[in-house]
């Protein structure tokens, strides 16, 4: 079994890229977790950008969020929107200043520049791995698994080739279907 060393490097890589983020967003006033929290509001869909999408996420607790989604407010890196149909949600869509912090640091000229050394067929192979590990901890652990849209068992192509889902019964645009979602569950 390579258990130790999986995780040896896989904390290492965590540990390197959470000081080169520190680093990055440190002129900015901001945590590692700013950029954490506005990276997945970039990816998640209309389902999962709510505090408590960001919450089961992160795994953070709603305190510590909260707190993180009022600088990201204040900084004018977020804006908050009330859900058209029921007043008591809140949508938290990326502000154009937050979408131009988001392409210069995620992810980081040294993640990029480190990635280009590998070949492509390393890549693929990396790809691979780390989704089976992450899949396998989310489900020894029953976590959501926050998968894309399109791979979820609810995601029915319908015969004029546009997309529903069954579980919110709403129609979805092909954009919608490349988010991430915390309702989505593995087809297989
Ligand atoms: S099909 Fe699945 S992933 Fe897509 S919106 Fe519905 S529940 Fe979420």
């Amino acid at each position: 079994m390579k258990t130790n060393q999986i995780y040896d490097y896989i904390e290492r890589l965590g540990n390197l890229l959470r000081t080169d983020s520190r680093r990055d967003v440190a002129e900015y006033g901001l945590q590692p977790i700013h950029l954490e929290v506005l990276h997945y509001l970039s990816l998640c869909n209309r389902y999962s950008d709510t505090p408590m999408g960001v919450t089961d996420y992160l795994g953070q607790t709603k305190g510590t969020v909260s707190q993180t989604l009022n600088v990201l407010e204040k900084k004018g890196l977020l804006n908050k929107h009330p859900d058209s149909r029921d007043k008591r949600m809140t949508h938290l869509k990326v502000s154009s200043a937050g979408k131009e912090l988001l392409k210069t640091s995620i992810p980081s000229p040294l993640f990029v520049n480190a990635c280009e050394q590998l070949t492509e067929q390393s890549q693929t192979q990396a790809v691979k791995v780390l989704q089976e590990l992450l899949q396998a901890i989310q489900h020894s652990n029953s976590m959501k698994s926050f998968g894309i849209c399109h791979t979820c068992r609810y995601n029915h192509k319908k015969e004029d080739n546009t997309y529903f889902c069954e579980l919110t019964q709403e129609s979805l645009s092909n954009e919608d279907i490349q988010l991430i979602c915390r309702e989505h569950i593995n087809i297989s």
